[in-house]
């Protein structure tokens, strides 16, 4: 391809504060429609606007996870368009002052990690919603979600491919996720995300025109609308014609984008300064007492993992992947050293059944001791890994001790040295031509007499025991 794309995007986060930005109406999600509605968010008239200084902790929180300056002064604007989702004729948002700028956040592409400039990060409200009843065609209007306190995150043109801009949105989504101020469930609205596209001739130092896509719901469809995106716009400049500056919408069900609005009648949004709030002015100590209430993100702690509990880098995505998953891990690894063995229990048998009985880590029945418990059983030879797994599920539904299980179940492998030896007796008198083959130098012929030394045993022989014993017999 001779040309380079280039991408931005601009993200609305949903922050998880419990009342809305400038009242006390509650934010939750899939309540009757006007339920959570003040008249402040309604917009009814000689209403005041009162700020929620928890939507600002959770800003600058947002701002410091991504390295951004924190601005101890900035200030609030009106952004006017009518709809009849936005009774006011209004949104409040941050337009020349913003609360974060020039951060970073770095994302992992298969070429390795790359720094993605955010330019900005500022405060503003949500609009409410309208639903289009097709029986009685009638449109009606739901303010629940007028008012909710949203993030917007925009990143600089840095993003040059659409599986890079998929990325950066995950990457983004976990950090948000992990401190805390969103959940980001992009099926609910919560995380969603707008890109820019352009296109310049490769070696170019100017960006090409942009053309902004909105209705992109999911990480898949970000990709597959950059692509499409991209892909459209060589073959229009290959085709001799012009790209225009404008808003495409992006439908999922026929895989393209269309366009909604060109430039052209691109609204003014009269910003000016929101009269009823005075500036936000933050202490620099506000912003040092938030900065320790961060957790280690996971790209650090994904770092941690390969490099100070040396393990394999599939293992620390995975296990970083969610921090209830990472924060339990870490609470095991702390009654149990192995990493590795570790993280292959969790990553295993604990992940398979937690996700089958649909169990929250925090909600387990047994405690890590338990867990670490079991996992030095098996490390001491008590019992096989096979019967381990058949403790761990019941340990897993009744919360039993570990100890008890084995008991119960007489899963307790023999360690019996003189147990051991009497079935190796049996075996190799039952097969003597097997051992003759042996000793003549048929060395295959070990497992075999293995597997019936095991088998006589009822398979809790200690293995490592009966390999011993087994060789020792045949080659003395
Ligand atoms: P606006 O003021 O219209 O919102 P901005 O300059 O703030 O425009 O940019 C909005 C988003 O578009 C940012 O994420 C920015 O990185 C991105 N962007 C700007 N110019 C281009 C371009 N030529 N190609 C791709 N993305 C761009
Ligand atoms: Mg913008």
């Amino acid at each position: 391809m001779n040309y380079q794309p280039t991408i931005g995007l601009e993200v609305h986060a949903q922050l998880l504060s419990k009342s809305k930005l400038f009242c006390a109406a509650s934010t939750r999600f899939g309540e009757e429609p006007n339920a959570n509605v003040h008249p402040l968010c309604m917009a009814m008239p000689g209403t005041l606007p009162k700020l929620n200084a928890a939507v600002v902790d959770m800003a600058i929180r947002t701002g410091l996870a991504l390295q951004c300056t924190i601005n101890l002064e900035s200030r609030w604007d009106r952004k006017h368009y009518f709809y009849p989702d936005l009774p006011s004729g209004f949104q409040v948002t941050q337009n020349e002052l913003p609360i974060c700028e020039h951060g970073t956040l770095s994302v992992s592409t298969t070429e390795g990690e790359r720094p993605i400039r955010i330019r900005r990060i500022h405060m503003e409200e949500d609009a409410g919603k309208l639903m289009h009843d097709p029986q009685s065609a009638e449109s009606l209007v739901d303010l629940n979600r007028a008012g909710i306190p949203l993030l917007e995150i925009v990143s600089a043109p840095d993003i040059h491919t659409a599986e890079e801009a998929a990325a950066y949105l995950r990457s983004l989504r976990d950090i948000l996720v992990y401190i805390g101020v969103s959940d980001g469930n992009l099926e609910e609205g919560s995380f969603r995300s707008d890109a820019n596209v352009s296109i310049a001739p490769k070696g170019s130092t100017t960006l090409g025109t942009r053309v902004e896509i909105k209705n992109i719901n999911s990480f898949r469809f970000v990709q597959k609308a950059i692509e499409y995106e991209i892909a459209r716009q060589v073959s229009v400049l290959e085709n001799g014609g012009k790209l225009v500056q404008e808003t495409r919408l992006w439908d999922a069900e026929k895989g393209e984008t269309r366009s909604m609005r060109s430039k052209e009648n691109a609204q003014d949004y009269r910003y000016f300064p929101e009269p009823n709030l005075p500036p936000l002015r933050i202490e620099a100590s506000q912003v040092e007492a938030l900065k320790k209430t961060l957790p280690e993100l996971p790209k650090e702690k994904y770092r941690r993992y390969i490099e100070s509990l040396g393990l394999p880098a599939y293992d620390a995505a995975v296990l970083t992947a969610e921090r209830e998953l990472a924060e339990y891990f870490e609470g095991c690894l702390t009654h149990y050293a192995d990493a590795k063995k570790l993280s292959n229990w969790v990553m295993g048998e604990l992940l398979r059944m937690s996700k089958e009985e649909e169990i929250a880590f925090s909600a387990l029945r047994f405690s890590k001791e338990q867990f670490a418990r079991l996992l030095q059983a098996v490390d001491a030879g008590k019992i096989s890994l096979n019967a381990a797994k058949e403790v761990f599920a019941h340990m897993f539904r009744t919360g039993e001790e570990p100890e008890r299980i084995i008991e119960a179940k007489g899963l307790a492998q023999v360690s019996d040295v003189g147990a051991i030896e009497a079935a190796i007796a049996a075996v190799l008198e039952a097969h003597a031509s097997e051992t003759e083959k042996y000793r003549a130098g048929k060395k295959q012929v070990f497992g075999f007499l293995v597997g019936q030394v095991m088998k006589a045993m009822k398979g809790k022989g200690n293995p490592a025991l009966v390999n011993q014993l087994l060789r020792n017999r045949l080659d003395n």
